[in-house]
């Protein structure tokens, strides 16, 4: 589909406004028409310095002051090519000399015609020194007429807009264009009702964008602000509603048989499920029993017992008489997870075998690399339902693979996953149904984050951790001191020495390629910086060097990574978790979920390279039995630089929680649910979700109140249309609903 860049419906083209010059500037940065123009936020207001009296001010200062012109003069200059403009101005304790240097004629008309003798204007700039006249002086500053009444006074002292914009149009342009925009607001489209914006004590749309584009007050700034961010959350909350609405319209399987596996499987587990896991078991129970898909998010901390949860609603699955399958991000965990799942159901997984339990079901692995004739089998158990649980890669949901009933999806790793690609599901269940979907995550959000991301799902968060973890330490290592990285190996050497294995994370997997660049950091302000780092370690080359430390000699050094074939990387996971390897050297295809009881040391080189939840999934790696886990963050970056620093703030949080908050205020809700997402959260445009969460929950009972009542919008337009609008920039190719 083409990417259709028109106008909100019905709303005033800028051609019409502007000259094509301006409106072509803006359309570069999406503002297209009034309606997105007036919605355009100012990045940041300045505020002007106090007014001064002219015998105040000195060398240096930002000053403002409303003065008389006294006199105007103008010369070409002698030794540079151009004029120099000397205006003289006072307000009546002293007089001050402005001074322009000009190259045309026509800029000295322009000023002369705007500096007549004897008006009062406001002027702002930094107090400079001219040597040749002993005197102090401005140059260049800006000025503006005014009035010197309490009025003029407050007007002079109002911030100033700055908007974000592009080398291609100035920010005086930008806002002349708004404020001449601002006299046709009360054509803008309302998307939020009349009714909702006075009950919560909004100004009106009109009022707000005058409020934000001329404020007289850092108040008003606010309060137009507040209109904007709610209008926009409520815009968000309403696809929510409409896509949780369209689910209640949609028939999925019911599954809500009791029994027997389920029963069989809960008198097998060799522990006792937490509060927690009963009471999110029991809920998940109930939603799936429901006729209409459920999609829910299942979030806990890494080793919180995600697993089993999901495990016990899949069986509940297949009581029903329908399958269920488990999705990995990559064949190594969809491997490890049939491992697990086999492991865990025992007899109960081994139906058409001997030693089978006689309620068995048959769970199949089905992965891109498996040979033909094993492939073919397992397709044959899937589309004859003999399969009641089938784990893959996502691959699973693209290829054509036909299920006999598909109940129920369960995605581990939403953040790798997109949480869109559940709508591929539609009509993959039993004639024509949805299946019920699952997605698990080990990076749990705060809960507006939730509302504001991922709003249509159910979230349902394990909080516990069922405590046989020992947990991990984390530290942050520099390469640069060559005693802490001694120390860190020879903490690696200890553990090997008691048995125990070790993790080896880099960040790629040749040095001899192209280095990847480290993800930027964002200032206060927003603006990305990237500080300068040493290249990163490879796979292959920090084998060899770690081979050669003398902590380590003698120790099984194994390597990783996304290029083996299948069968060796299988035989690599193989050979580590049977404790064949000392040492794994890998890249992140262990990032998320593998699991190595034995293993209590994570290294993570280079650790500036990757995102806060790849960290605390690889520590999450470790610890995971009796043993203590220690986790290092090495880095090139040194002591006190703010690499170092944030790496230095993720060893310190303690949990999955605390560090979702950290990785929003660091990166923004752009990359809350991961790089691959794409849709709604990537183009939040004043939405805050941690600051803003009050405006988020209004909004969201407010939406679902008008969506609840006019389910299509046809008593709301303009809300119709802002919604098809916003879906179109969040994704342009993604289809609807
Ligand atoms: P997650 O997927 O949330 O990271 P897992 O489901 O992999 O966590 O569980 C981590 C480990 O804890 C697994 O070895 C699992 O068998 C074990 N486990 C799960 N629930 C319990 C429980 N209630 N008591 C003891 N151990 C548990
Ligand atoms: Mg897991």
């Amino acid at each position: 589909m083409a990417r259709r860049q028109e106008s909100a419906r019905g709303s005033m083209p800028l051609k019409e406004l502007l000259i094509s010059k301006e409106s072509k500037a803006m359309a570069s940065f999406g503002v297209r028409d009034l309606d997105t123009m007036l919605r355009f936020a100012p990045r940041r207001y300045v505020v002007p310095a106090p007014l001064r009296s002219l015998r105040e001010i000195h060398q240096g200062e930002e000053v403002s002051a409303i003065v008389e012109v006294e006199s105007v003069h103008d010369r070409a200059m002698r030794s540079r090519y151009g004029f120099l403009l000397e205006v003289s101005v006072t307000d009546g304790t002293e007089s001050l000399p402005l001074t322009f240097f000009l190259t045309k004629q026509r800029q000295v008309d322009w000023h002369r015609g705007r500096l007549p003798i004897g008006a009062l204007i406001l002027v702002r700039g930094t107090v400079g020194y001219d040597d040749y006249r002993k005197a102090l002086q401005l140059t260049h500053p800006d000025y503006e007429p005014v009035e010197d009444t309490d009025e003029g006074r407050a007007w002079a002292q109002r911030p100033r807009p700055v908007y974000p914009l592009k080398q291609n149009i100035a920010q005086g342009t930008m806002r002349s264009a708004t404020e001449k925009g601002l006299e046709y607001a009360g054509s803008l489209s309302r998307t939020v009702p009349e009714e909702v914006i006075t009950r919560r004590g909004l100004p009106s749309l009109e009022e707000a964008v005058r409020l934000v584009h001329v404020p007289l007050t850092t108040e008003d700034t606010r309060r137009g602000m507040a209109h904007l961010r709610y209008e926009e959350a409520f815009i968000l909350q309403s696809v929510f509603a409409q896509r949780r609405a369209q689910d209640e319209r949609t028939p999925a399987p019911v599954l809500s048989a009791d029994g027997p596996l389920q029963g069989l499987f809960d008198e097998r587990l060799p522990f006792e499920l937490t509060a927690g896991q009963r009471e999110i078991g029991d809920e998940l129970a109930a939603r799936i029993a429901h006729g209409h898909p459920t999609s829910a998010l299942l979030q806990g901390d890494v080793g919180s017992g995600k697993t089993v949860v999901a495990l016990r609603a899949m069986l509940r699955a297949v009581d029903s008489g329908h399958q269920a399958a488990l999705l990995a991000p990559t064949e190594v965990l969809a491997e490890q997870h049939h491992r697990t799942l086999t492991t865990l159901l025992g007899e109960l997984a081994r139906a058409g075998q001997l030693d089978a339990h006689p309620e068995a079901t048959r769970v199949r692995l089905l992965t891109g690399s498996q040979r033909t004739s094993r492939r073919r089998e397992t397709l044959l158990d899937v589309t004859s339902g003999q399969a009641g649980i089938v784990v893959g890669t996502h691959a699973l949901l693209t290829e054509s693979v036909g299920f006999a009933s598909l109940g129920l999806v369960v995605i581990d790793e939403q953040h790798r996953f997109g949480v869109d690609h559940r709508r591929r599901l539609r009509a993959k269940g039993p004639s024509g149904q949805s299946p019920h979907v699952i997605v698990m995550t080990a990076t749990p959000i705060p809960r507006t984050a939730a509302l504001a991301t991922v709003g249509d799902l159910d979230v349902l968060t394990l909080r516990e951790s069922p405590g046989r973890r020992a947990g991990v330490t984390s530290f942050v290592v520099h390469e640069k001191l060559p005693a802490w990285e001694q120390r860190m190996w020879q903490r690696a050497a200890e553990e090997i020495a008691a048995g125990r294995q070790v993790f080896v994370v880099c960040a790629r997997i040749d040095e001899d390629e192209a280095d990847a660049p480290a993800p930027p950091l964002l200032d206060e302000d927003g603006t990305e910086r990237t500080p300068a780092l040493e290249p990163a370690r490879g796979v292959h080359q920090s084998a060899l060097r770690i081979a050669e430390r003398p902590e380590l000699a003698g120790a099984r050094i194994g390597i990783l990574h996304g290029r083996l074939s299948a069968e060796e990387k299988q035989h690599v996971m193989k050979q580590m978790v049977d404790g064949e390897i000392d040492l794994l050297v890998s890249t992140t295809v262990i990032e998320v979920g593998v699991d190595v009881p034995n293993a209590s040391v994570m290294i993570v080189l280079d650790a500036e390279r990757f995102g806060v939840s790849q960290l605390h999934q690889l520590r999450g790696r470790v610890g995971r039995a009796e043993h203590p886990g220690i986790a290092f963050f090495d880095t090139s970056a040194v002591v006190g630089q703010e690499h170092s620093q944030h790496l230095q703030r993720i060893a310190d949080a303690a949990d999955g929680f605390e560090l979702a908050e950290l990785d929003l205020r660091r990166r923004g809700a752009g990359d809350l649910v991961g790089e691959e997402q794409s849709g709604l959260q990537r183009t939040l445009k004043h939405l805050d979700v941690l600051r803003d969460s009050r405006a988020i929950e209004q909004a969201r009972e407010d939406a679902f109140a008008v969506v609840a009542s006019d389910p299509e919008l046809t008593a709301h337009p303009a809300l119709a249309g802002a919604i098809e609008d916003r879906l179109r920039d969040a994704d342009p190719d993604v289809e609807r609903s």
